[in-house]
């Protein structure tokens, strides 16, 4: 593993009743890169984001995160390690305000919360959101004074990168929100963390050609700016736009790996998902 490794995957195994949702698989990315899976529905493309989010424990292999073994370890202790990430569908919590979507991604890393942080847990974990709503609203989220003020930064900062967006929507809460808005709220949630890694499942899904122009957009940004992102996406344009490396998942393996233009190249790739 070389210096520049973030996240190393080795013969990372997981399978369902049976079924190889995830049978073998190695790869890595490096600091500062953007790699994207890609492959046809029931690849194992999310069964991966799974595992490296310990939403889910692999049956085999080992997943490093900056040298450090994450594979058993839990969803709060991964993001605490520096792995941030938004789901499928977008989840944010229904019932509070932007500012505080935001904010609750930052008490899963606050160790002198803990009865806060196992909420936030049982969130991750995709538990009823619903307690951690219900806290909120009757305790109000816990920070001593100098974390207040450090936390109120970080909301700004995030509402601030979304500002077109969400700047005149912070206090308004999250069912009132677009779809886009849903979505743009999760990613500044986990951008907060300032995680080492990124992980977003399909961030443009269900979003039209304009909002997917500005994901790509923000994508780009964020390269730019240094972040290393693992993206699972269906739009290929997009992937190929924005990718360092793409890695092509069938029948949960990997079939190629490469530059964006050598996997668009590879026949096998063309076979199993371009030409389809
Ligand atoms: P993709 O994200 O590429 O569409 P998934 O990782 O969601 O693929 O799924 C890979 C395979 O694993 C599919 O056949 C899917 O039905 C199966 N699978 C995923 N999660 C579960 C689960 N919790 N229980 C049983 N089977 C699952």
């Amino acid at each position: 593993m070389s210096a520049d490794t973030l996240l190393s995957v080795q013969k990372l195994e997981r399978h369902f009743d049976g079924l190889k949702a995830v049978d073998g698989i190695s790869f890595s990315v490096h600091r500062g890169e953007v790699v994207s899976i890609i492959g046809p529905n029931g690849s194992g493309k999310t069964t991966t984001l799974n595992l490296v989010t310990g939403a889910i424990r692999p049956n085999g292999g080992t997943i490093t995160l900056d040298g450090e073994r994450i594979e058993r370890a839990d969803s709060a202790r991964i993001a605490e390690h520096g792995i941030a990430r938004t789901f499928q569908n977008g989840r944010v919590f229904a019932t509070l305000s932007v500012a505080d979507n935001i904010e609750v991604g930052l008490h899963t890393t606050l160790r002198a919360h803990r009865p806060f942080r196992r909420l936030s847990n049982l969130f991750l974990l995709r538990w009823i959101p619903l307690l951690a709503e219900l806290y909120i609203a009757i305790v109000g989220t816990p920070a001593s004074r100098r974390e207040r003020a450090a936390i109120d930064a970080v909301v700004e900062s995030e509402i601030d990168r979304f500002e077109a967006r969400l700047g005149r929507r912070r206090d308004d809460p999250a069912y009132s929100l677009s779809y886009a808005n849903r979505r743009r709220t999760e990613i500044a949630r986990a951008l907060a963390l300032e995680p080492k890694l990124l992980v977003l499942d399909e961030p443009t899904a269900g979003m039209n050609q304009s909002e997917t122009a500005e994901v790509l957009a923000q994508l780009l940004e964020l390269k730019a700016a240094g972040q290393s992102i693992l993206l699972v996406e269906h739009k290929l344009d997009l992937v190929m736009t924005v990718s360092d490396r793409v890695i092509v998942m069938d029948g949960g393996r990997i079939i190629a790996e490469g530059r964006p233009d050598d996997v668009r190249r590879d026949t096998a790739v063309v076979e199993a998902y371009l030409g389809r």
